[in-house]
């Protein structure tokens, strides 16, 4: 038994939660393990609602206001096609309606996910990683997950699971793995499509412009999209769906620009689409998706979107036959032949 040393909101628990001998170098004081372990049992009866796919996301962290501390929750529901509210952007929004975007920022020093069973190894989804990058002190934000089936805590770095693209390898053009033939219609295909697209909120450093390679030699492009309801359209996942409409599920290579003279800044958003799409080639035994990020100045770095997306899951994580016939189904000849 735990039992909370913080006077009026002290409540007995019922996990008896112990951090794993691992963690104990990322919480060294007995303030934020406690914490830590309010936050869990609260999770555990969090409401979710995941109507499609029964994946309950409990997660809760504890805000101080005013010199208060309060736990807050949230989780994630799902609608229709599938689109979700997941439960981490649930639960920052929460403590900033609750007690404001500085309160939150300043104080919250974990995300903790409480699992019935035993927790998985997958990171947040990359959307949810943009929203925590901008609402908290992500780089020292902790990510906590309590497995109720043993009362072990499991705690690590948020940051780990973040790649800027400036830490990706800069590459000479005729060692990005492709023809530098295909780099430049590649670079001229994302060009044209920057120029295009809708900006009307969005900053010009944010503004990109993508472009697609597939195994079978098709070219496809796209450029950012944003709109009054702040239903952003990004660029990779737009490429994507173009080349996901034509029935092309194999891609060689994405490359990726914004202003010239500037590296463009991917979001993590867009690399969940890249991640996902690339693990079609994974489940076919091909290479996966080479990402190739130009500064339009004959500066390129490389990496993929398995590296650009640490800890990442995709449908093939939790459907991997569903996947599988998928392709089986929709893979008839528009990729042709390495
Ligand atoms: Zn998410």
């Amino acid at each position: 038994m735990v039992t909370s040393a913080c006077g009026s909101s002290a409540k007995r628990v019922s996990t008896a939660w112990h951090l794993a001998p691992e963690a104990r170098a990322l919480v060294a004081d007995e303030q934020l393990e406690e914490q830590m372990y309010r936050a869990l049992e609260a999770a555990a009866t969090t409401g979710t609602d995941p109507g499609i796919s029964g994946y309950h996301v409990r997660a809760a962290t504890v805000v101080v206001h005013e010199g208060e501390e309060h736990v807050v929750v949230g989780g994630n529901t799902e609608y229709v096609v599938p689109e979700a509210i997941h439960g981490e952007t649930s639960l920052l929004n929460h403590a900033a309606n609750l007690f404001g975007a500085e309160a939150t920022r300043a104080s919250v020093r974990f995300v903790a996910f409480y699992s019935s069973g035993v927790c998985g190894a997958g990171g947040s989804c990359g959307d949810c990683r943009d929203y925590q990058i901008a609402k908290t002190d992500y780089e020292n934000l902790l990510v906590v997950c309590g497995q109720a089936s043993d009362g072990t805590v499991r705690v690590s770095r948020f940051a780990d699971t973040l790649v800027p693209v400036e830490r990706m390898p800069l590459v000479a053009v005729d060692a990005l793995g492709l023809p530098e033939a295909d780099v430049a219609r590649l670079l001229e295909a994302a060009t044209g499509a920057r120029r295009g697209g809708i900006d009307l909120f969005t900053s010009a450093e944010r503004h990109l412009g993508a472009a697609a390679l597939s195994m079978g030699g098709r070219l496809y492009r796209a450029a950012g999209a944003d709109d009054a309801a702040f239903h952003y359209r990004y660029p990779i996942g737009g490429v994507l769906q173009q080349a996901a409409t034509e029935g092309d599920y194999h891609l060689r290579a994405v490359l990726v620009v914004g202003e010239p003279g500037t590296w463009p800044e991917i979001s993590y958003r867009d690399r969940q689409y890249g991640f996902e799409f690339s693990s079609f080639n994974l489940e076919k035994n091909k290479p996966p998706v080479i990402l190739i990020v130009g500064d339009g100045e004959g500066h390129y770095r490389v990496s993929t979107f398995e590296e650009a997306l640490p800890e990442a899951f995709s449908t093939r994580s939790f459907m991997p036959d569903r996947v599988e016939s998928f392709l089986e189904e929709h893979d008839g000849g528009s990729d042709g032949a390495e």
